[in-house]
């Protein structure tokens, strides 16, 4: 069977992990945009992607937060133009990023409403060397807003 492993998104390279996140000509122009070239430089260096989301966990809230925006955003726009839309631009897959980093900064701030029904569920720590994610969103209708967000965690994580 013949299966074109190209880049969707350069069209250039093969696709694999690196090159889709890191590697690409079109991403290495989205990580620039928002100012975060020194933490691709150093994600570079990772040897897995385990190290790499462990590296990426341990940067400061701001920069963390900035670089899984500008993952989620060029893994986003890879998966447009794998579904045949029109590649937009690296500025505004830049521009989405800063959207999903702001979303993600608001998740915190909101409120939680009083009539809320406390549901009981038990959180249990991800087996030795996998990490998992969890992720939540909402939408508030009458404000045409909403959020999303997630977390990651490995077997170190504290439960609750
Ligand atoms: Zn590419």
């Amino acid at each position: 069977m013949q299966i074109d492993t190209r880049c969707p998104v350069c069209g250039r390279l093969d696709e694999d992990g690196g090159h889709c996140f890191l590697k690409c000509k079109y991403v290495k122009h989205c990580w620039a945009a928002l100012g975060l070239e020194h933490v691709r430089s150093c994600l570079l260096e990772a040897n897995s992607a385990n190290q790499m989301v462990k590296m990426i966990l341990d940067l400061d809230t701001e920069t963390k937060l900035g670089s899984i925006a500008c993952l989620w955003a060029c893994w986003e726009t890879r998966n447009k133009v794998n579904a045949g839309e029109q590649r937009r631009s690296a500025e505004d897959t830049a521009r989405r990023a800063t959207l999903l980093k702001v979303d993600a900064s608001l998740i915190e701030k909101v409120p939680k409403q009083g009539n809320e029904v406390k549901r009981r569920q038990h959180w249990k720590r991800p087996p030795a060397e996998q990490l998992k994610i969890n992720c939540d969103g909402a939408f508030i209708e009458s404000e045409k807003t909403g959020g999303w967000g997630f977390i990651i965690r490995d077997l170190r994580a504290m439960g609750f």
